[in-house]
């Protein structure tokens, strides 16, 4: 693909992303306390591994078919493995109920996502948002690495406070407290937001910005709906909470 049909396919892709924006809005992607139980479906554990397989492996295989790209490559590969070799291998193996189960619309779906997102940044990173040297001093990668990486860890011990509600009991809710549960229903969800748009700007890439709009499209409607969620089904659900921004969302 030349520089002119790589441009037009990422633009296509955040348009697409965008337009989900209202559709979720309106209809909550079915799994989890979502799911509405109908249709084919996998174990949950087998349904993340398989959906996020290609962001794994695909970004390291375009590494694989160019020339060496230089170091700032490698960091902000560095970075994308960080966060997906813990969603892609890790993730799917602390997910504590083994009855849990993923439709195979929403896995089949995913996994459409995340190679063709694989596939964008993997190419921006290796071919069209090539970065030299001095990059790493620039404000935007270190504004942008940042935020990748505090997100990252909001993400990654929110997701540990919720799975570890799950110790024993198979399928039950409870209300999640500590952390930035304090102030919002899904700070995994907002850590999660604030690193892909930490790595749009770390990038300064078309694709970065193409995740950063499909993880906002995703993640705002789910949050909106989990909270909604949370007080419907906890009369004690601490009213100063927010869905997903502190104070104001
Ligand atoms: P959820 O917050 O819905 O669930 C995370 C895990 O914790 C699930 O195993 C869930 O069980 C369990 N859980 C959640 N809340 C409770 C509770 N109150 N009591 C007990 N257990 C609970 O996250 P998702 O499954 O939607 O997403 C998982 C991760 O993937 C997140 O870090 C998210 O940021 C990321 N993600 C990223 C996307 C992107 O576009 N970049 C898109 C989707 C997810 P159960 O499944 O049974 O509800």
């Amino acid at each position: 693909m030349d520089a002119e049909g790589y441009r037009w396919a990422v633009w296509i892709w955040i348009a697409v992303g965008a337009a989900m924006l209202p559709v979720l809005l309106r209809r909550t992607a079915p799994y989890g306390r979502h799911s509405q139980g109908a249709g084919a479906s996998l174990p949950s554990r087998l349904g993340w591994l398989v959906m996020e397989a290609p962001s794994v492996w695909v970004p390291p295989a375009c590494f694989l078919a160019s020339p060496p790209r230089g170091v700032v490559a490698y960091v902000l590969l560095a970075l994308w493995e960080l966060h997906y070799l813990n969603r892609g291998l890790v993730y799917p193996f602390r997910i504590r109920s083994s009855e849990a189960r993923m439709p195979l619309l929403v896995v089949a779906s995913g996994f459409l996502f995340t190679l063709v997102n694989g596939f964008l940044n993997g190419r921006s990173l290796t071919v069209f948002a090539l970065r030299d040297r001095a990059w790493v001093h620039d404000p935007r990668f270190i504004l942008g690495a940042g935020l990748f990486v505090a997100g990252f860890l909001v993400n990654t011990s929110s997701d540990g406070i919720l799975l570890a509600l799950r110790d024993g009991r198979a399928t039950r809710y409870a209300v999640p407290t500590g952390g930035l549960f304090r102030y919002i229903s899904c700070p995994n969800y907002a850590g999660e937001i604030v690193e892909w748009c930490g790595w749009a700007i770390a990038t300064w890439s078309l694709a970065g910005l193409s995740f950063a709009v499909w993880t906002i499209a995703n993640l705002l409607p789910r949050a909106l709906a989990h909270h909604r969620w949370y007080r419907e089904r906890f009369p004690e659900y601490p009213p100063e909470r927010r869905a997903l921004v502190p104070r104001l969302l």
